[in-house]
């Protein structure tokens, strides 16, 4: 264990003795790096690999197209929660729960599909890296034209 760390702290010194690489924290250039911290910020450093093929803002735009929906269902259903227990210690409880659900429905199906996607998303998100350019585009082309229909249609019907 002690001799891993060892080993690994050796590589990395090795690697920064002829390469100019910046501290990933503060930026500080750390060719010749005695140790293991950056001198400038302290920060802990190791030698990784990284890949020029990673392209994460695709997959982070998907993300955040699938987390709009699951958000905006998550803060209706608090609200709902709220106006039904106002209501409830209010007026006690009637048999009704004094709030149209016919409205609620539809978002909370829309939420819990796209909390689906989005697991979907994270879960396979290596699948989604291997893709081709073309088809990670087709993907987050197809998810803001469905995602954005969904919600379109959901504010068209509510609010008409
Ligand atoms: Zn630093």
């Amino acid at each position: 264990m002690a001799q891993a760390t060892e080993e690994k702290a050796e590589r990395l010194q090795r690697f920064l003795e002829g390469e100019d690489a910046p501290c990933p924290i503060c930026g500080y250039n750390l060719r010749h790096l005695k140790g293991t911290t950056c001198p400038e910020c302290g920060a802990a450093l190791e030698l990784r690999v990284g890949s020029m093929d990673l392209k994460l803002g695709r997959w982070i735009a998907l993300l955040i197209s699938l987390v709009i929906p699951v958000g905006y269902g998550v803060v209706e259903l608090f609200f709902a929660v709220l106006w039904i227990a106002r209501d409830i210690i209010s007026n006690g409880y009637t048999g009704q729960l004094g709030l149209s659900f016919s409205w609620y429905w539809p978002l909370m199906v829309l939420a819990g599909l796209t909390g689906a996607l989005l697991a979907a998303a994270i879960f396979l998100r290596r699948r989604f890296w291997l893709l081709t350019d073309q088809l990670q585009r087709l993907w987050l082309c197809s998810t803001f034209v469905i995602v954005g229909a969904a919600i379109g249609v959901y504010f068209y019907s509510v609010y008409t």
